[in-house]
């Protein structure tokens, strides 16, 4: 198997040997059978022990992590309940008291909320940079920094981080490098395959790609998922449930499929924003207008579904789009086949989830976002309809 579509159809999944089904069961139960040798804890746990306890492993969770594994050329998957879950895990695991993280400035609200304040109160240092300036990436590393944490396209301003440069300098200080790789997906972006040691994503986004089932991952390597697993998924437990992982595998069987669609009607509606009136910016990947355009050309082979806009106030249009809007639908979350949007107010960011220590940047987000930004997860409808929804709304 060496196509895309060909590895998202059939990685991780057979036909059933008891029955012959040709679509893959869902296994329910949380045990299973053991013999006499079983053993109790799971600092037993190898790669010769079967099925066990479902906060150990399932048949139906594993069928989900090979085919990411596949789909991403990584060693091994862990999946968890949802994307906190996963990237909470692989902090607690990489990360001890006395040793100093570098994060990206702008990034997932959860994780910014959380490495505000939880993980210091944990003793561990924590830097906010502006990823997408390598060189200031490379002045926050300390000899004890054990960890570099980006996200590319970052959420929700869509700057871009050169993962192949900046896991050459984490990698440089013996740091290792972990990437949310949510809004880029594996069709568009392979980042071990350019130095990273580590890869999230939020399954309940472009993955699951239908809305109806939270889901995280994390892949990377087989020794250190195998630890990742041992010491996050079976002790604290944020274990994904079977029936979200066979959702979530029957949304990733049209990935590449839906990226294409995604990343079509995204330049479409795109370029109908740049040319609107009142939209005074628009920040996508696919646009030669983006600051970094290059980058985005090199890095990703799918410019994915997700535009940033500003428009002049942003908060007036804010309540008329979510009250003329008949498509689109004025919520949070993203990578559903269904259009989404949400106005994010720079105001109340900068003042709850994002924390800035130098002026560059805060001069960073107010050249991307202004007074604030519309987020919109471009959907699998019609672009035609999706562009007259927008022009009904935005009058
Ligand atoms: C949604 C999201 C998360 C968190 O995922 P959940 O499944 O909601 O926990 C993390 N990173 C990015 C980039 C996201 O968009």
């Amino acid at each position: 198997m060496t196509g895309d579509q060909t590895k998202a159809i059939h990685s991780g999944e057979h036909p059933d040997p008891a029955t012959g089904a040709s679509a893959p069961n869902i296994v329910m139960s949380t045990t299973f059978v053991a013999g006499p040798e079983a053993t109790f804890s799971v600092e037993g746990l190898d790669d010769d022990t079967g099925w066990f306890y479902t906060r150990w492993g399932n048949p139906t969770i594993h069928q989900l992590e090979e085919k990411l594994a596949a789909l991403e050329e990584a060693g091994a998957a862990v999946a968890f309940a949802s994307g906190m879950g996963a990237i909470s895990a692989l902090l607690l695991h990489l990360l001890r008291a006395g040793d100093h993280a570098v994060i990206s400035d702008v990034a997932y609200a959860a994780l910014s909320e959380m490495t505000n304040e939880m993980i210091p109160g944990l003793n561990i240092g924590i830097t906010k940079v502006n990823a997408s300036d390598v060189e200031a990436v490379k002045a926050a590393l300390r000899p004890n920094t054990a960890l570099v944490y980006i996200e590319t396209p970052c959420n929700p301003l869509l700057r871009l981080t050169d993962i192949a440069s900046v896991a050459e300098a984490a990698h440089s200080v013996g740091a290792k490098l972990a990437v949310d790789s949510t809004f880029a997906t594996p069709v568009a972006t392979r980042p071990l395959l350019l130095g990273a040691d580590f890869v999230i994503h939020s399954l309940t986004k472009y993955a699951s790609g239908h809305g109806d089932a939270l889901g995280g991952v994390v892949l990377g390597n087989k020794a250190d998922l195998a630890g990742l697993r041992k010491k996050t998924a079976i002790r604290l437990g944020g274990v994904i449930s079977p029936f979200n992982a066979w959702l979530i595998m029957r949304g990733l069987a049209t990935l590449p499929i839906r990226m294409r669609v995604h990343e079509d009607n995204a330049l479409k509606v795109a370029a109908y924003l740049e040319r609107h009136p009142k939209v005074k910016r628009v920040i996508y990947p696919g646009l030669p207008s983006h600051p970094q355009y290059e980058l985005a050309r090199r890095q990703m082979k799918n410019f994915s579904g997700m535009i940033a806009f500003q428009v002049e106030d942003g908060k007036e249009a804010a309540r008329r789009l979510a009250g003329r809007l008949q498509i689109i639908h004025y919520a949070v979350s993203l990578g559903h086949h269904r259009s989404l949007i949400f106005y994010l107010d720079s105001a109340e960011l900068l003042s709850t989830s994002f924390r800035f220590s130098t002026p560059e940047q805060l001069a960073s987000w107010n050249v991307y976002a202004g007074e604030g930004i519309f987020r919109l997860s471009v959907g699998l409808e019609d672009a035609e309809d999706l562009i007259a929804d927008l022009e009904r709304a935005l009058g």
